[in-house]
């Protein structure tokens, strides 16, 4: 095992990385730019570096900052967190030239996956099954009206190095296709680099079902259920459940499987998520993030289990502590994203916190690098806690979540908190009778956004 683990991220999932290192006995590296040097995952860990300026660039992104971080503190892996450096297989191998561990899947395995075209016909081989579309690129304009015709309006034009919701265009008709195209294409040049794109069909109606897959790299590997993440907003989500309210135990044991197989296959290691959208008790796969997501707490709380304290003993090759016969779902949990964000625009919204108070009691889990008197920089993400609510049903996650959401007190910045005070009274969050667009459809009756 590890004597030392430097964490190559910063607020939440810092300090959720770093209480699982003190868990295991294993000393915390805290990294920071110049703006979070009061940060509470820099309070938190056993020893801080100070890896650069603001820039996320400069810091949090450079891997010359972060390995020289390793070599003055003699880390012998690091942890990434999500975002930053979490999908980057140039980093991967950096390390691996350093003969640093990355408490995660390897280059080849995130190479797979970031490029969605390989991704898709990867999964395809494996038996999982995909949205109907092109076999791989659409290089022309003609050749999306041919694969559009073939599969039938409306379909969506998406990059091929997509990612957080850019570069992703809906054509309804012939009438649009032209332009779909077009932009999906000028997007992801701007944004990526490159402007491959492929063509789907495009479902209307569906749920956003993710399934936590988790592998030894030796050909072992077990699936965690799911989660819904269908509540989401330009298609960034907003909360999370599981397990998915409308997935039977068929359903889910028949993905799970499917799931779980075809990562056992790629000698997969650590924690991932096959994401697929979800329509007729069909599952139609989009993509596969190799990380550790934003979300996982629901499924820890579901299961009992510790991913992070998983992804940590696989990376310093011991065996996974559960097998799936050792896995059966306790209860439903919700999990709910507070950014600092001006309602009804979602404007980010930094500042000094004046008050902080964090919901406690049976079920509640706070998950979050507040304080009194923290200054949230404008540089960075505006996730600021994740509140994550466990009942023994979703009647009881439900009324647990408003009860924890009364008690929570964030004060002097604007929060996304009232928002879910606001969900809580509609039917559709109530019988969970959701899909991807109700709640863009919501917010338009229910808020005057600019
Ligand atoms: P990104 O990597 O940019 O997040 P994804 O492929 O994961 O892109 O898709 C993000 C979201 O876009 C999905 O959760 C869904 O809301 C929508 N989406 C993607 N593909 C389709 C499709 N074929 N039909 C309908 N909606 C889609």
């Amino acid at each position: 095992m590890f004597d030392k683990i430097l964490i190559a991220n910063r607020g939440e999932i810092a300090l959720r990385v770093v209480r699982a290192c003190r868990e295991m006995g294993i000393a915390s590296v805290a990294v920071h730019s110049t703006v979070d040097a009061d940060a509470m995952h820099v309070r938190m860990a056993d020893e801080a570096i100070c890896i650069g300026p603001p820039s996320s660039a400069l810091s949090y992104l450079s891997f010359p900052a972060i390995i020289s971080a390793c070599e003055i503190t003699g880390a012998q892996a690091i942890h990434p967190g999500y975002g930053f450096l979490s999908e980057n297989a140039a980093f991967v191998q950096a390390l691996e030239d350093h003969e640093l561990t990355f408490i995660g899947p390897t280059a080849e395995h995130i190479r797979m996956m970031g490029d969605k075209i390989t991704a898709k016909d990867t999964m395809k081989a494996l038996g999982v099954p995909c949205v109907p579309g092109s076999d791989g690129g659409v290089p022309t304009l003609e050749d999306a009206r041919r694969v559009a015709e073939e599969i039938g309006y409306p379909v969506i034009i998406k990059a091929t190095a997509g990612g957080g919701g850019r570069g992703m265009k809906v054509a309804k008709s012939a009438a649009e296709i032209e332009r779909a195209f077009q932009t999906a294409r000028s997007e992801s040049k701007a944004a990526f680099g490159n402007d491959e794109v492929y063509i789907e069909k495009y479902l209307t109606t569906p749920r956003h079902i993710e399934i936590q897959v988790f592998g030894d790299g030796k050909g072992k590997a077990v699936h965690l259920a799911e989660r819904d993440c269908s509540l989401q907003r330009r298609h960034q989500k907003v909360l999370e459940e599981a397990p998915g309210p409308v997935i039977t135990p068929e359903l889910r044991d028949r993905i799970g499987k499917v799931c779980a197989d075809a990562v056992a296959k790629i000698n997969y290691i650590g924690a991932g998520t096959i994401e697929f959208l979800f329509e007729n008790d069909e599952f139609y796969f989009i993509e596969m993030n190799t990380r550790l997501q934003v979300e996982h707490p629901v499924t820890e709380a579901i299961f009992g289990v510790d991913l992070v304290r998983e992804q940590i003993r696989v990376a310093a090759g011991l065996p996974m502590s559960f097998g799936q016969e050792d896995l059966s779902i306790r209860g439903h949990a919700i999990e709910v994203r507070i950014n600092a964000e001006r309602l009804p625009n979602f404007s980010p919204c930094p500042g000094t916190i004046t008050q902080y108070h964090a919901p406690g009691g049976l079920g509640v889990r706070m998950d979050s690098a507040l304080y009194d008197g923290y200054r949230i920089p404008s540089n960075y993400d505006s996730l600021i806690a994740k509140l994550i609510v466990h009942g023994r049903d979703r009647p009881e996650a439900l009324s647990r979540l408003a009860r924890a959401l009364g008690e929570l007190i964030v004060d002097g910045v604007d929060t996304t908190i009232p928002l879910f005070h606001a969900l809580l009274q509609e039917p559709a969050i109530l019988s969970g009778d959701y899909n991807i667009h109700w709640l863009e459809h919501w917010l338009e009756q229910n808020l005057q956004q600019a």
